[in-house]
C-alpha cells in the first residue's frame, strides 16, 4: 500500500518536491534554485531544461531525504508559476526559444497592437482576462516570430507549446503526454472560459496553429506515468494546477464566496465565485479554479505586485530592518503609523488599479516620524492593498467574504494577520503549514487517484487553525483606509517612462 503523495511545486525561483502522508502531514521537503536570464531590460527568461533539472533533483533529494521508495508513493500532484510559456520541438524534446516568465514584459508591443486591433472587449469576454504581456499567448507569438522557420513547423505540427505544467508532464512521460488542464488554460489569454475549449478567434488574431496546442484536461485524475527511469519505478501523475489555484484548493476555499490571499512576493487573492464566471468591471480577472468531471469552479482573482517584496525592500533597498520578521516587533512598538502612509508602487500598480506609471510613495512625514513608524506603514499597506482587492470582489460578484484565508511567507507575521482582520472587518483563518500550494497539488492528485476518498478523510488538513478576528472599531477602520485611498492618488501616473 503507497504512503504518500508527492508534490512538485514548480516555483518562479525554485523548484520544490514536497511528500504528505495520508493524513495530510508535510513529511518532508527538497528544494532547488534556478537561473533567471534577463537578456534585455524588462526581460524575464528560463531555461526549460534547466526547470526540469531542478524539478527532478528535487523530486529525487526528498525521497532520499525521506528514506521513501518510488514504490510508497501512490501519485504525483504538480503546481507550477503560472503563464510562463514553453515551446519545444516534438521529436527531441528541446525547447526551441528559453521560457518567457510571467513576469516578463518583452511582449508588450504584440499588447499594443492588439489592443489597437479593438480586441480588448471580445479578450475580456472570451478569456476573463485583460490584454497584457503577463499571459501566454502573446510569448507564443513572440516565439514564433523570433525563431526562425517556428511559425511553418508550428503549422505542421512539429513543434508543442506548454505553460511549466505540460512541459514537465511531458518530460515525466518521456514525450507520451502532451496535456494541460483548465487552471492552467484560462491563463494563457487563448482559452475560452465559458466554453472550456481553445478559442478559434483568438488563435485565428494570433495567428497560432491549433496544432501546437495541448490536450485540455480535468484537474483532477490520472493524466500519464512517470517514467521508471526518473524516480525508481512508474508513478501516475493524477493531478495538475496552476499554483494560485492550487492554493485555493489546499485552503479548502471550495464553496462560493470562500476566498484565500497568498502573502508572497507579491499578494493574489482569489475568490470563489462557483459555476458563476462573473466579468470582472474593476480591474480583476476571472480564472478557472478547476474543472473535475464535469464540474467547473471559477474564482475572481486580484494580483498585488508588491507585498512581501516591500519588506525586503525595507531590508535590503534602506536597511531599516536586518530580518523580514523584525517588522513584527517595530510595528508593534508604536500604537499607529503616526499618519505615515506607503504605497509600494515600485513597478506600478497591479489590481485594481493597473497604473503602469504609478510609483513608490512614503507620505505623512513629520519631525516625529521614526523608523517604526515607516516599517509599521509598509506592513499596513500589504494590508491595504489586500482590502482594494475585497472590495472589487464584493462589486463585481456581490460576495462579502466571511473570513479569509492566508498563506504564504508573510502571513507569518501576526501583526499584519491581525490589521489585516481590523482592516477589512473580517475574520483572518491562518493554517499551520502555510505551503497552500503544494498541498492542494496534493490533494488534486490523491483525490484523482483515490488515495483519499474526499478530503474529510485528511486530518491534518485544518489541524492548528489560527483565528484573527477584528477589533477595531469601524470609525477607525474607514478613517484608515480612506487614508489610503489619498495616499494611493498622489502616487498615480507620476513616471514619464
Ligand atoms: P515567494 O513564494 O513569492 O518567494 P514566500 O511565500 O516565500 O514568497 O514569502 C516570502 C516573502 O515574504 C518575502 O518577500 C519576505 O520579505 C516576506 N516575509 C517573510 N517573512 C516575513 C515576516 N515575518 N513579516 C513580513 N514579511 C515577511
Amino acid at each position: 500500500m503507497s504512503r504518500f503523495i508527492l508534490s512538485l511545486d514548480q516555483g518562479t525561483t525554485s523548484s520544490r518536491a514536497i511528500l504528505f502522508d495520508h493524513d495530510g502531514k508535510l513529511v518532508a521537503s527538497d528544494q532547488n534554485e534556478f537561473p533567471q536570464h534577463f537578456r534585455q531590460p524588462g526581460w524575464v527568461e528560463h531555461d526549460a531544461v534547466e526547470i526540469w533539472d531542478s524539478q527532478l533533483r528535487a523530486a529525487r533529494g526528498v525521497l532520499a531525504t525521506a528514506d521513501v521508495s518510488a514504490g510508497d508513493i501512490a501519485a504525483i500532484g504538480i503546481t507550477n508559476q503560472r503563464e510562463t510559456t514553453v515551446v519545444w520541438d516534438r521529436a527531441t524534446g528541446r525547447p526551441i526559444h528559453p521560457a518567457i516568465v510571467w513576469q516578463s514584459r518583452q511582449t508588450a508591443a504584440i499588447c499594443d497592437e492588439l489592443r489597437a486591433r479593438g480586441l480588448e472587449a471580445e479578450v475580456r469576454r472570451r478569456t476573463g482576462l485583460v490584454i497584457d504581456a503577463y499571459f501566454s499567448a502573446t510569448k507564443i507569438r513572440f516565439i514564433l516570430d523570433a525563431v526562425p522557420g517556428a511559425q511553418a513547423r508550428a503549422e505542421r505540427g512539429e513543434l508543442a507549446f506548454g505553460t511549466i505544467d505540460s512541459w514537465l508532464l511531458w518530460q515525466l512521460t518521456r514525450g507520451g503526454v502532451h496535456a494541460t488542464e483548465y487552471s492552467n488554460a484560462s491563463r494563457t489569454l487563448i482559452f475560452n472560459i465559458h466554453e472550456r475549449s481553445w478559442d478559434e478567434r483568438l488563435l485565428g488574431e494570433l495567428r497560432i496553429p491549433r496544432a501546437l496546442l495541448p490536450e485540455v484536461r480535468d484537474t483532477s485524475g490520472v493524466f500519464g506515468v512517470a517514467d521508471a527511469e526518473w524516480l525508481g519505478a512508474e508513478i501516475p501523475i493524477a493531478g495538475m494546477a496552476g499554483d494560485q489555484q492550487s492554493a485555493l484548493f489546499g485552503q479548502g476555499c471550495t464553496e462560493p464566496g470562500r476566498a484565500k490571499n497568498t502573502y508572497g512576493t507579491g499578494c493574489f487573492l482569489l475568490s470563489n465565485t462557483g459555476h458563476d464566471a462573473p466579468e470582472s468591471q474593476t480591474g480583476l480577472v476571472t480564472t478557472i479554479g478547476w474543472g473535475i468531471d464535469g464540474d467547473f469552479v471559477y474564482a475572481l482573482e486580484g494580483s498585488i505586485f508588491v507585498a512581501g517584496s516591500a519588506v525586503q525592500w525595507l531590508r535590503d533597498g534602506i536597511g531599516l530592518i536586518e530580518h523580514a520578521k523584525d517588522t513584527e516587533a517595530l510595528a508593534r512598538s508604536v500604537d499607529d503609523t503616526g499618519g505615515v502612509y506607503l504605497v509600494p508602487a515600485f513597478v506600478g500598480l497591479g489590481a485594481p488599479y493597473w497604473d503602469e506609471r504609478a510609483r513608490g510613495l512614503l507620505i505623512g512625514l513629520t519631525r516625529g516620524t521614526s523608523r517604526a513608524h515607516i516599517v509599521r506603514a509598509t506592513l499596513e499597506a500589504i494590508a491595504y492593498q489586500t482590502r482594494d482587492v475585497v472590495e472589487c470582489v464584493r462589486r463585481d460578484s456581490g460576495i462579502e467574504l466571511a473570513t479569509l484565508r492566508v498563506d504564504g511567507g508573510a502571513a507569518e507575521n501576526d501583526f499584519l494577520m491581525q490589521f489585516q482582520a481590523d482592516v477589512l472587518g473580517v475574520p483572518i483563518e491562518r493554517p499551520a503549514v502555510l505551503e497552500a500550494t503544494a498541498f492542494g497539488a496534493a490533494l488534486l492528485a490523491g483525490l484523482g487517484i483515490g488515495f483519499w476518498g474526499d478530503r474529510s478523510e485528511i486530518v491534518a488538513a485544518d489541524a492548528g487553525l489560527r483565528l484573527f478576528e477584528p477589533q477595531m472599531s469601524a470609525d477607525r477602520r474607514e478613517s484608515l483606509y480612506a487614508g489610503w485611498g489619498r495616499a494611493v492618488e498622489r502616487s498615480r501616473e507620476w513616471s514619464d517612462g
